[in-house]
């Protein structure tokens, strides 16, 4: 997938023109809209100065959270414009309005060396639609328009997708770049023994994934509440845990196929459900009271699990081995962060996806030191298994 990046723009197509940038601000707010995690924020800044640099003039889209296409207040842009500001160290002004002629007009009206940030896309009913006047009124704001939300990539929407009809050169910024490059790193070429972990909960989302690394990979390595339902498909006790049904048979289709190393957690650290800081035990697995349910992976799994990471050349790693946010069942996936940099840190190229797992090891203090920790999600799942995304479809070619 290559699509055409910002560092090819020419003095021309840059100095004085607004460039509408779609960015992915969809940062945490808490009280009193303190943004808890700039992360989202920090990840664009290389674009916006590579911009402010040639002379053209930022105007940013964004989403947050789920309005439903209506204004809510608490989910309003303006205190990321403030967060924006502050890290940028460039004046970042802010309109709570999007795609009126007010709006438009202000965009015309920024000067040189300044940020426009208008307020929530969601706020707009038309935005998840992709509704082509909306995406005809947003293409005002712009000369050109660069796609650096990559978390937002896999969503045809107004602000990604149909403001792309109306501008060229549409491009890619630096952190969809980054992202294209190492995931695609994934999909094509990786060296051998190429270990994929899985973990988290939402196997239903997951089994795409899951599909398309299943027969590419050397060695599965299931941990995880996706563990469980893998466990359940092979017959185990699995007590209480968090299983998907409806994604039975779907493991134990994986299960089936010859071919594919597939590591089961041999031992689970188990706990009461509903009890919060209860008391919590290993036990072998299969051997799960029926009262209780499985939270992290045990001892000896987290040690096997390390053990095949350390041997591999590719990883790829997408959700947490336990309930990590949890006390007491963080150590799966902790032990799988310091072996994906232990790794790294010799050579292999290690690449972490997924929402909660790069939050699992940004918090373990370990993300600068794999290969790549992809900002995008859903986005980034949906990339590895089919190779493109909406988002992307509507840029040029390299
Ligand atoms: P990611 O965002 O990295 O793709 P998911 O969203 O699929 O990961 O899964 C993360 C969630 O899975 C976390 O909230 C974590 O608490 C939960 N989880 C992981 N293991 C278990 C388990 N054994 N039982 C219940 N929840 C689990
Ligand atoms: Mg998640």
């Amino acid at each position: 997938m290559n699509r055409r990046s910002v560092r090819s723009l020419d003095r021309d197509t840059l100095d004085g023109r607004r460039a509408l940038v779609r960015v992915d601000y969809n940062v945490p707010l808490g009280a009193g809209g303190r943004v808890e995690d700039a992360t989202r924020i920090d990840a664009t800044l290389p674009t916006l100065r590579l911009l402010l640099e040639g002379g053209a003039r930022p105007v940013l889209l964004s989403h947050l959270g789920r309005p439903g296409g209506k204004v809510v207040a608490d989910l309003s842009l303006r205190p990321v414009a403030a967060a924006l500001e502050h890290r940028l160290a460039s004046p970042v002004r802010f309109r709570s309005d999007t795609d009126t002629e007010q709006a438009a007009e202000a965009a015309r009206a920024l000067p040189a060396g300044e940020v426009l940030l208008l307020e929530n896309t969601r706020f707009l009913p038309g935005e998840t639609k992709n509704d082509a006047e909306l995406a005809r009124r947003l293409a005002r704001l712009g000369e050109f328009y660069v796609n650096d939300a990559f978390g937002s990539t896999h969503r045809a929407h107004a602000s990604v997708v149909g403001v792309t009809e109306h501008l060229r050169p549409a491009v890619a910024g630096l952190l969809v770049e980054a992202e294209l490059e190492a995931l695609s790193r994934l999909r094509e070429g990786t060296e051998r023994p190429f270990v994929v972990a899985f973990g988290g909960a939402k196997i239903g989302d997951k089994m795409p994934l899951v599909e398309a690394f299943a027969d590419r990979a050397d060695t599965l390595l299931i941990g995880g509440a996706l563990a469980n339902t893998f466990l359940a498909a092979a017959g185990r006790e699995v007590g209480r845990s968090l299983v998907e049904q409806d994604a039975v048979p779907f493991a134990r289709e994986i299960l089936g196929r010859a071919g594919i190393e597939i590591r089961l957690p041999v031992d689970l650290v188990i706990g009461a459900p509903g009890v919060e800081a209860g008391e919590s035990r290993v036990v072998a697995a299969g051997g799960i009271p029926d009262d209780m349910a499985a939270y992290d992976i045990g001892p000896v799994t987290r040690h096997e699990f390390a053990a095949v990471i350390r041997d591999a050349r590719t990883l790829f790693w997408n959700g947490p081995m336990g309930r990590f946010e949890a006390e007491g069942y963080d150590a799966g996936t902790r032990a799988v962060a310091a072996a994906a940099a232990e790794a790294a840190g010799h050579g292999t190229y290690c690449v972490i996806g997924g929402g909660d797992s790069a939050r699992a090891v940004h918090e373990a203090g370990l993300a600068a030191r794999v290969s790549h920790v992809s900002t995008g999600g859903g986005a980034a799942l949906e990339y590895l298994a089919h190779g493109t995304l909406p988002g992307l479809e509507a840029l040029d070619d390299a």
